[in-house]
């Protein structure tokens, strides 16, 4: 089946990121929210990318025109009944995911392949909430997507290796270079920096160092393009949080266990850059 039409689901950090790339690819995208405001939100910081796309002469004013038109949005999830090929980008949560992939999987045309950008849920169970877990695999974009390369494959423990190699093709028609990894929690990104995250606010909180010392060490001292509190503000610390109860869960090592202080910063809504507070001042 040829891909010509790309359901993109949830407008925030990752969602808006991706409708930009498949839409600067050439695709049509439909942008779906469960809020017009989070989608007029998410066209605001694609214009805005662009923007600056054209400032560095990337892309040239006509490419991002072209790329804004062929994005459409909606609120509603039947819209997408003509896409052939979706990418789901909503909420890190099992219940919003498994109700969507239920969904989907009634709405979407058989054979149509349904991608998930989760961080650690596993593509399994995802799949499983389906009459087609053959066609259900994850697409962990990173973030932010335009810039970023990686994009990591994670085959779920039915997915077929058409699925697999559709999903690989379309990466590359992006621009992104896909590696495969196998359906474990937090796959391998997540698996191997959550617990540096996690361990940078155990340090914070413990008084270790100031948080500027802290990023400061790891950015100059082990080159890391940001420290990892800076890091964690740009994911997002509700992210962070339920990547860590997933690998604590996933694998039973208490080694896994989220900082108290990072609970504390979620329960208060201080979420990062997206809320304007996180480890940092972005007000
Ligand atoms: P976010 O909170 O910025 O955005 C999530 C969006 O999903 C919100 O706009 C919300 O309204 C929407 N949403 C919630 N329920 C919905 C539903 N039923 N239908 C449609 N939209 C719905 O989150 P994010 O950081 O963009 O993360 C999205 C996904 O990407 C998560 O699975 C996350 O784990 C993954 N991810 C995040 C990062 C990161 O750096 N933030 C990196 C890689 C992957």
């Amino acid at each position: 089946m040829s891909i010509r039409i790309v359901g993109v689901i949830g407008s925030g950090t990752m969602g808006n990121g991706i409708a930009h790339v498949f839409a600067q690819s050439g695709y049509e995208v439909i942008l779906m929210d469960i809020q017009q405001a989070f989608l007029d939100k998410g066209i605001t910081t694609i214009t805005k990318n662009l923007d600056r796309q054209v400032k560095k002469e990337k892309i040239s004013e006509s490419d991002k025109v072209a790329t804004l038109q062929r994005l459409k949005t909606s609120t509603d999830l039947t819209d997408l009944k003509e896409c052939d090929f979706v990418v789901e980008a909503a909420t890190e949560n099992r219940e919003i995911k498994f109700k969507l992939f239920k969904d989907l999987d009634e709405i979407l045309k058989p054979g149509v392949i349904l991608s998930s950008n989760t961080s650690s849920i596993s593509i399994t169970e995802i799949a499983a909430q389906t009459s087609r877990p053959e066609q259900v695999i994850g697409m962990h974009f990173m973030n932010p997507v335009p810039v970023m390369k990686l994009v990591e494959i994670i085959r779920g423990h039915v997915c077929s290796d058409e699925t697999v190699a559709t999903t690989v093709e379309l990466c590359k028609a992006l621009g992104k270079t896909p590696v495969e990894a196998n359906d474990y929690p937090g796959f391998v990104a997540n698996r191997i920096i959550m617990p540096m995250i996690n361990e940078a606010v155990f340090a914070l909180m413990e008084g270790v160092a100031t948080k500027e010392a802290i990023d400061e060490i790891m950015h100059l001292g082990l080159a890391h393009p940001m420290g990892p509190l800076t890091l964690a503000d740009l994911i997002g610390l509700d992210v962070c949080l339920s990547i860590l109860e997933v690998l604590h869960e996933g694998l039973g090592d208490p080694k896994y266990r989220p900082c108290p202080l990072l609970k504390r910063m979620v329960a208060a809504g201080n979420l990062g850059r997206k809320t304007g507070q996180g480890f940092y001042d972005y007000t």
